[in-house]
C-alpha cells in the first residue's frame, strides 16, 4: 500500500515513527513560512506540517495543493508544540512533519464545501454524490449503515439463521404498490416484475425446510415518494417456521433491536424494555395512528359523549353523520397566542381537517370550580360550563391547559390529530431526542374497504393469517376479521411489518376470494403458492424490516436519502447517472416495445 497508517489513527504513542499517509487535502493554511495541511482519509484527519527550512521540495508541493487534491505525504510523527494541541480531534496531540510529498491527483474546485456542513441544494448533492459522500456526516452515515447490517448478520447467524438470496427478475408479488417491470427479450410481450418484497420466496423457503431464513434484500416499489420512501429500499427480510405465536417474533426482534442499540448506539437510551405492546385499535384510539411516537404523552381524547347535547352546529352535524369530535389537551396551552393557535389550525387543514376548535381553562383552583369567565374559546357561547367541565375531565385537563379539537370523519380526525400531536411535541420540546422508544403494534384488521378500488384490500398483504376464530366472518363481515399482522415502531417511524402467514391452501383460497380474486386468477398468479401449501408447509411467520428507516432513526436524519449512498430524488430520478434514460430504437425493437405518448411527456416535464 502507498500508506503505512490511516490519517485518523495516529496518537501521541506514535511519536517518533516514520509514516506514509495518503488522502485528500481537507484544509490548507499558510502561516507565513509554514504550511499546515489537514489530510483526510476514510478514517479521519491529521495535521501535516511543511517547513521550507527542513524540506524545500515537500514545501513546494504543499504550496501547490488546493482543497481535495490527493496527496501522498511521508514524514515523522511529532508532538504538537505546547498550547497548540486540538482537543476536538482524536489526532489533536500530534502532527506529521513532512519530509517528502507527492500530488497523486489534483482536483477541480468542488461545487460545494466538503469541509463544512453548509446547506447545499439537494439536486447538486445528488449529482456530485461522490463529493457529498466525502462530507463527514454523510461518510459516517454510510459507515454506520455497514456496522448495523453487520450486527444484524452476526446476530442472526449466531441464532441459526441462513442467509439466502431470492430472484430480482420474478413474477409480481403484491405489497400495495405498482410493480417495476422488466421486458423479456426472449419471450415477446412478457415481463418480469422486480420484487416489491421476497414475500413469496421466503415462504417457499419455509416449505423447503430452512426453518430460519434472512436476507438483506432490495425491494422495489413504484409509488409516490416521501421522506421515508424510495423506489428501491433495503429491508431485513426474515422468516421462521414453527413459531407458536407472535411473541416468538417479538422476543427475537426485541433482542435484536435492543442489543443493537446498546452495542452500537450506547448514547441512545431505550425508553422501555421489554418494548410495550399494544393493539392496532388501542394505538389508533390513543395516538390517532398505528405508528405512534410514544416518547411523550399528549394522548387523544374523545369528546363525542361529553358533547352529545351540544348546541354548536358544526359539532352536532358531524356527530349526527357518524363522525367524531376528538382532540388533545395541551399542558400549559392557555398561554398560547391567537397566532399560535391559528398556525395549528392551518396545520390540521393540511391533513384534511376542516378546522380546529380551541378551549382554554383560565384561573386558579380545580376544574370543578370552573366559571364562565374562566373559559376562553372562540366558540365559548355554544357551551355550558357543565359541558366545558365534562370536556376538561374527558381529556384530564387542568386550569392553564388548552383543549384542541377536530370534528370530522374518524379517519380524518385521527390523521389531523396525529400530525398535531407530533408538531406540538416538537414545539413544546416534550421529548429527549436521544431516546429510542420502541413499541409493537398488533391485531391489525385483515381487510379494509377501498372506495377507489371498490373492493376489500389487504391491510398487510394477502399471505397474512386471519385469526382463525374470526374466519367465519370473512365472507359475511370482512371488516371484522382480525389478522396476525404486527409492526414495530420507533419514535413515530414504522420500522417493520410482518405477520404469521397462512399455510393452508383452503384458508389462502378464502383469502383470495375475499380480495375479489377469482379462483382462475388466483391459480394463474399464485398457483405455485397454493400448490406448495399442499406439500407439508409448516406454520411460519416473519418480518420485513426497513434498513433505511432504521438508520435514519438511529442517526437522527429526517430523510432516508441521507443514509443511502446513491438515493433517488422525489421524482424517482438519479441526477448522477441521469437515470431513467431513453434507449436506442434497436434496444426497443429487441424488447418488442413501442413507446408512445413520449413527446407530450417531454413537453410537460421539460425533459426532466
Ligand atoms: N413482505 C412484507 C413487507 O415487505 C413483510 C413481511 O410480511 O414479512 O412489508
Amino acid at each position: 500500500m502507498l500508506k503505512t497508517h490511516c490519517c485518523g489513527e495516529l496518537r501521541a504513542s506514535n511519536e517518533g515513527e516514520s509514516v506514509a499517509l495518503a488522502g485528500w487535502v481537507h484544509r490548507r493554511r499558510d502561516h507565513g513560512g509554514l504550511i499546515f495541511i489537514d489530510l483526510r482519509d476514510h478514517d479521519g484527519l491529521v495535521q501535516a506540517v511543511f517547513n521550507p527550512k527542513e524540506n524545500a521540495d515537500a514545501y513546494t508541493v504543499a504550496d501547490s495543493c488546493r482543497g481535495e487534491y490527493v496527496l501522498l505525504a511521508k514524514g515523522t510523527v511529532a508532538r504538537r508544540p505546547k498550547g497548540t494541541e486540538n482537543a476536538q480531534l482524536p489526532t489533536g496531540d500530534i502532527e506529521v512533519r513532512v519530509s517528502e510529498a507527492q500530488v497523486l491527483n489534483p482536483s477541480k474546485t468542488p461545487p460545494f464545501y466538503i469541509t463544512e456542513e453548509t446547506d447545499v441544494e439537494e439536486l447538486l448533492r445528488l449529482k456530485y454524490r461522490y463529493l457529498d459522500l466525502r462530507r463527514e456526516t454523510m461518510h459516517q452515515n454510510i459507515v454506520t449503515r455497514h456496522r448495523v447490517v453487520k450486527f444484524i448478520r452476526d446476530f442472526l447467524s449466531e441464532r441459526g439463521f441462513t442467509e439466502i438470496e431470492t430472484p430480482l427478475l420474478t413474477a409480481p408479488t403484491p405489497e400495495g404498490a405498482r410493480d417495476y417491470l422488466v421486458p423479456s427479450r426472449v419471450h415477446a410481450g412478457r415481463f418480469y416484475a422486480l420484487p416489491q418484497s421476497p414475500q413469496q420466496f421466503k415462504q417457499l423457503l419455509m416449505v423447503a425446510g430452512f426453518e430460519r431464513y434472512f436476507q438483506i434484500a432490495r425491494c422495489l416499489r413504484d409509488e409516490d415518494l416521501r421522506a421515508d420512501r424510495q423506489p428501491e429500499h433495503t429491508q431485513l427480510d426474515l422468516e421462521m417456521s414453527f413459531i407458536s405465536d407472535e411473541e416468538d417474533i417479538f422476543r427475537l426482534a426485541e433482542e435484536l433491536y435492543y442489543s443493537m442499540a446498546q452495542t452500537l448506539f450506547p448514547q441512545r437510551p431505550v425508553q422501555a424494555h421489554p418494548f410495550p405492546r399494544m393493539t392496532y385499535e388501542e394505538s389508533v384510539r390513543r395516538y390517532g395512528s398505528d405508528k405512534p411516537d410514544v416518547r411523550y404523552g399528549l394522548e387523544l381524547s374523545d369528546f363525542s359523549e361529553a358533547l352529545r347535547d351540544t348546541e354548536f352546529t358544526v359539532f352536532r352535524q358531524v356527530l349526527a353523520s357518524g363522525g367524531m369530535v376528538r382532540g388533545l389537551c395541551v399542558p400549559g396551552g392557555a398561554t398560547f397566542s391567537r397566532k399560535q393557535t391559528d398556525d395549528l389550525t392551518t396545520l390540521v387543514q393540511q391533513y384534511g381537517a376542516k378546522g380546529l376548535v380551541s378551549m382554554a381553562f383560565l384561573g386558579e383552583g380545580s376544574i370543578d370550580s370552573l366559571a364562565e369567565e374562566d373559559i376562553r374559546s372562540p366558540v365559548a357561547k355554544y357551551f355550558s360550563v357543565e359541558q366545558a367541565k365534562e370536556m376538561a375531565r374527558a381529556a384530564g385537563a387542568n386550569r392553564g391547559d388548552m383543549l384542541l379539537m377536530v370534528a370530522d370523519r374518524l379517519s380524518v380526525a385521527n390523521r389531523a390529530l396525529d400530525g398535531l400531536r407530533r408538531e406540538l411535541a416538537d414545539r413544546l420540546e416534550l421529548y429527549d431526542p436521544n431516546v429510542l422508544a420502541f413499541a409493537f403494534v398488533n391485531e391489525y384488521p385483515l381487510l379494509e374497504w377501498s372506495d377507489t378500488e371498490e373492493r376489500w384490500m389487504s391491510v398487510h398483504h394477502p399471505f397474512t393469517s386471519p385469526y382463525l376464530e374470526d374466519l367465519e366472518f370473512i365472507e359475511s363481515d370482512p371488516g371484522r376479521v382480525r389478522s396476525h399482522a404486527y409492526d414495530l415502531v420507533c419514535n413515530g417511524w414504522e420500522l417493520f411489518s410482518g405477520s404469521i402467514r397462512i399455510h393452508r391452501r383452503d384458508v389462502q383460497e378464502r383469502m383470495f376470494t375475499a380480495l375479489g380474486i377469482s379462483p382462475e386468477e388466483a391459480k394463474r398468479k399464485f398457483g405455485h403458492m397454493l400448490e406448495a401449501f399442499e406439500y407439508g408447509a409448516p406454520p411460519h411467520a416473519g418480518i420485513g424490516a426497513g434498513i433505511d428507516r432504521l438508520l435514519a432513526v438511529l442517526t437522527g436524519q429526517p430523510d432516508i436519502r441521507e443514509v443511502i449512498a446513491f438515493p433517488k430524488t422525489k421524482s424517482a430520478g438519479e441526477p448522477l447517472t441521469g437515470a431513467p434514460t431513453t434507449v436506442s430504437q434497436q434496444q426497443l425493437d429487441e424488447l418488442h416495445i413501442a413507446v408512445t405518448g413520449v413527446e407530450e411527456e417531454v413537453e410537460r416535464t421539460g425533459g426532466q
